[in-house]
């Protein structure tokens, strides 16, 4: 009998992620996310969504193969009312039952950003309050989430793998190889709700104060625009990949 997951040290939980994503790698979203939910985490996996323009087509496989999968979502008090809405609506659409609210600790909202205004002087540090450490302590109880970034989104994504380890948590990429085409394609055969927002020209949505409408091809260019800022942080650099934590919202 394998050890339990908990107990297998840093180097073993790298090269188990690295088997992983080589076994993996080439199968389709449904078979990667049925792998991790019914054999290898079982009952330690979380998915991590934004309820985002692109969050559906992942939402609604998890709640395909298991609806009672912990979602987390993490409402950092700055989000469009229209996410909140839709984080409302496609839950009881898709019928997830275990969804996961978290939000940024309200005695450090109150001392690190007393005004709400932080994302101006320092983005960094309003990520680090209202996502980073929201999610450090939702994901606290698992040892494995799953994450909707794909390697079409390019920068440090282009070469994501299929599974990862980041020190302390598995990462699974089960929409990694999807593009436009493939999502698109999906949430039409679905008939999946859309975010609200991407009709009126969001293709990428995160909080208010940092999503602008884009029209080019890098569907991410609105988020943090003009700011040089592309990450928010809640994933922790990974050993032998890209430095910096990279955003996943
Ligand atoms: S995306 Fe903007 S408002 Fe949201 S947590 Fe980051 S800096 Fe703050």
């Amino acid at each position: 009998m394998s050890a339990p997951l908990a107990d297998l040290g840093p180097e073993t939980k790298l090269a188990r992620a690295q088997a992983l994503a080589a076994a993996w790698e080439g199968k389709s979203p449904q078979e990667i996310l049925a792998h991790a939910l019914r054999e290898e985490f079982v009952g330690k996996i979380a998915m991590v969504s934004s309820f985002g323009a692109e969050s559906a087509s992942l939402l609604h496989m998890v709640a395909a193969i298991d609806p009672n999968a912990p979602v987390i979502f993490i409402d950092t008090d700055k989000h469009f009312a229209q996410t909140l809405d839709y984080q409302q609506e496609l839950s009881a659409f898709l019928g997830l039952k275990n969804v996961q609210i978290v939000k940024p600790d309200p005695t450090e909202e109150r001392i690190e950003d007393p005004k709400g205004d932080l994302w101006k002087r320092d983005p960094d540090a309003c990520c680090t309050l209202r996502k980073v450490r929201p999610n450090e302590r939702a994901l606290a109880g698992f040892e494995a989430w799953i994450s909707g970034r794909k390697r079409h989104h390019g920068s440090v994504r282009a070469h994501l793998p299929v599974v990862e380890h980041d020190g302390i948590h598995f990462k699974v990429n089960p929409l990694v190889a999807w593009g436009p085409k493939e999502i698109n394609a999906y949430v039409a055969q679905y008939k999946l709700p859309p975010h609200p927002l991407v009709a009126e020209g969001y293709p990428s949505i995160g909080c208010w104060p940092c999503t602008s409408p884009s029209d080019g091809e890098n569907a991410r260019a609105g988020r943090w625009a003009g700011s040089g800022k592309t990450e928010c942080g809640i994933h922790r650099p990974v050993p032998g990949g890209p430095g910096k934590r990279q955003q996943a919202f």
